[in-house]
Parts: structure tokens; C-alpha cells; sequence
């Protein structure tokens, strides 16, 4: 007669936890042509302790890039995700190169479509009445007031926080355009991963842009970020399985909660939760294999506790955005890597132990 096993509490997750049995730790990684990096950072996923830092698909300035990439790099994180901009990606290379593992994996960001990641904020100048009441608003301070308002595109990563709090209407988003800067992203020899961002979640879109890209994508782990709900479970499925079907290295989905959001309440990563779940759900019910599954949007130091339910045990880690951008960007290099290690060592390690004593005790999602 099997185990009796207690029924467990819902989580709110919205569908049926009971499809969704945890499965043993696959084996490490695969035989595919992978670079240490890429391998260790692989490794990571199928363990399910994945952790990256967001640098952001618009964030452009490179000293607070550089800083916050150092931080979590010394805090052993498994890849630094930035803007597709050459520069930036010297300036994340060399920090990798100074890191103590040396083996984070460079990730570029990139748009497929006019996806909310890549926008800046443009000022109607007219338009403003100079009341400062955007300033607070903007969590990169971006936004400065010294004689007229001014607004630094490089700190601009078009959250739009403080789109609604202008009385006048002079804040508007504008698409990041980011095209003339893709094939150099591409080619620069450190990147060796790329997410591909997608509003639509268009197959054909997505077929077109892998082949245009193939020759510099070839040797590269590709991530797709999108925001599952927006599209029908049969489209999203034909999306991943056109990047499954096209690119050579295994591919990894990142399900977007809510994008950008800077939110540090303890539900706040709970609509990725929830995407994840149904997709994973979507690729089950069509008997086909779920991908390997990371979220982002609204991760916050209460995520990793989240991760502990039995339904959320599948997930193979997380992009930390805005948080853990905040966490460090005032901080002393010493304290910013104290912090960095704080925040990556509860999805790293405590996820890790967390995931062993529930295979141990024969865990199920029911
Ligand atoms: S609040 Fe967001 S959109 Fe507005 S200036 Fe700051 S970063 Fe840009
Ligand atoms: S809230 Fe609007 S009007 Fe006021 S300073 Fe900001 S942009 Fe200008």
C-alpha cells in the first residue's frame, strides 16, 4: 500500500497542484557543447538553484551596472542578464573576468517585438509645470530637479513609475530601439546567452528572428521571457516549441509576472508563480514535456520562501530585477557584496536544502 500523504493547502496557485508531481532531480549537464560557464550555469537550472541579477533591457549607465553586476557576481550568481549594449557588455566581461569563480554566464536581453522591457521615458517639455511630483517616483533617481526638470536616459529603464504621477501629462514611454545594436551584442564573444523578450509571443516573429540570428546564436543558451496569460496555452506552446525546434542548445522559458514592478510585498512574485504553474500545466495537458521554467517580475526577498511550496519545487530558479538592483545601489562595495550574498544564498542554498528534504520524505505536490 503506498505512503499516506496529507492533503496539502492550495497556495491560491488557481489550478490543480495535483498534476503536478515532483519529479527527481535530473541528471547534471547534458552533453551539449557548452562552455564551463554555460555548463555550470546549466547545471544550476536542472538543480533548480538558478539565480540571476536583471541588470535591465533599458538600463544603460554603465558605473551602476558595473557595480551592482560586481556585487552579485561575488555573490556567486549563476548569470548577469544586461541592455544589448556593447559597452556594457566590456565593462560585465571584465567584472566577470575579476569575479573569484570567473564562471558567470553573460546574458544580453533582447526584444522580438515592442516588449514593456525596452523603453525610455521621454519629457514633453511644454508640458511641465516643474512640480517635482515625478521625482519620487523613480527608483534610479533618474529623474533631477536642480533649476528644470531633467531626466538621465541612462538611468532611465522604463519602469514607468512615474508616468502617472504628472499632473500634466509630460511623461511619456517610448519604445528603447535597440536594433542597430543586436548584431553587435550578438557577436561580441562574451556574451553566451541571450533572452529573447516577447509581448506577442509570435512563432513566426520568433522563426524569423532566430534565423536572421542564427549564425551568432548558434553557440549560445537562449532564454524566451514572456508573459504567458496574454496568449492562447496553444500559441505559447507552438512559440517555445519553434525556439526548441530551431536553435541546436537547449532552450529555458523566464515567465514574466509583473514586469518591472520594484514590489517588496510578500505576495508580490505570486503572479509569476501562477504563470509558471499554467504553463507548465499548458505543456502537460498537450502530453508534451515541460521546459525547464525560471520567473521573474516581482521577485523580492520573500520569493525563495514562496519556492518552498511542493507546487512551486519545479521551478528552476529566478531573474531578480529592480529588488536586488535597490538592494545594493547605495551600498559600499562591501556591504553591496554582503547584501548580493544574502539575497542569492536563499534561492542558492536554502531552495537547494529545502528541495532535498522534500525529495527525502518521497514529497508530492498533492
Ligand atoms: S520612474 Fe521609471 S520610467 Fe520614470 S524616469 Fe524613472 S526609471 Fe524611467
Ligand atoms: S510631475 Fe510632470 S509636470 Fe511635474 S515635474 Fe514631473 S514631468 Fe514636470
Amino acid at each position: 500500500m503506498g505512503q499516506h500523504v496529507e492533503p496539502r493547502p492550495s497556495f491560491g496557485y488557481g489550478v490543480r497542484a495535483m498534476s503536478l508531481p515532483l519529479t527527481p532531480l535530473p541528471k547534471p549537464a547534458p552533453p551539449f557543447p557548452f562552455s564551463a560557464a554555460q555548463a555550470r550555469m546549466w547545471e544550476a537550472l536542472l538543480q533548480r538553484r538558478f539565480f540571476k541579477l536583471i541588470g535591465g533591457g533599458s538600463f544603460t549607465q554603465a558605473d551602476k551596472t558595473a557595480a551592482v553586476s560586481r556585487a552579485y557576481l561575488s555573490a556567486s550568481a549563476d548569470c548577469i542578464d544586461i541592455a544589448p549594449d556593447a559597452t556594457l557588455i566590456g565593462l560585465v566581461q571584465q567584472e566577470i573576468e575579476n569575479s573569484q569563480s570567473r564562471s558567470a554566464v553573460l546574458m544580453v536581453s533582447v526584444p522580438l517585438d515592442p516588449d514593456p522591457h525596452f523603453r525610455k521615458i521621454e519629457l514633453s517639455k511644454p508640458d511641465c509645470i516643474q512640480c517635482g511630483l515625478c521625482l519620487p517616483a523613480c527608483p534610479t533617481q533618474a529623474i533631477t530637479l536642480p533649476d528644470a526638470l531633467d531626466i538621465s536616459q541612462d538611468l532611465c529603464y522604463g519602469c514607468g513609475r512615474c508616468v502617472p504621477t504628472c499632473p500634466t501629462d509630460a511623461l511619456h514611454l517610448l519604445p528603447f530601439q535597440v536594433e542597430s545594436q543586436i548584431e553587435a551584442a550578438l557577436s561580441h564573444p562574451a556574451t553566451e546567452a541571450v533572452e529573447i523578450h516577447s509581448h506577442y509571443v509570435d512563432p513566426y516573429m520568433l522563426e524569423a528572428f532566430l534565423i536572421r540570428w542564427q549564425p551568432l546564436l548558434k553557440n549560445k543558451l537562449i532564454a524566451l521571457c514572456f508573459r504567458p496569460e496574454t496568449v492562447p496555452a496553444e500559441q505559447m506552446i507552438r512559440f517555445v516549441q519553434t525556439a526548441q525546434q530551431t536553435h541546436p542548445l537547449p532552450i529555458f522559458l523566464q515567465i514574466d509576472g509583473a514586469p518591472m514592478s520594484g514590489n517588496d510585498h510578500p505576495e508580490a512574485s505570486r503572479p509569476a508563480l501562477q504563470s509558471a504553474l499554467q504553463t507548465r500545466l499548458a505543456f502537460e495537458q498537450a502530453g508534451l514535456t515541460p521546459p525547464i521554467i525560471t520567473i521573474s517580475g516581482g521577485i523580492n526577498q520573500h520569493t525563495a520562501t514562496l519556492l518552498q511550496a511542493p507546487e512551486a519545487q519545479f521551478i528552476a530558479g529566478v531573474g531578480m530585477g529592480t529588488m536586488a538592483r535597490q538592494a545594493v545601489w547605495n551600498l559600499s562595495p562591501e556591504q553591496a557584496a554582503l547584501k548580493a550574498h544574502s539575497i542569492t544564498q536563499a534561492f542558492q542554498h536554502g531552495r537547494w536544502h529545502a528541495l532535498e528534504a522534500c525529495i527525502a520524505t518521497n514529497c508530492t505536490t498533492g
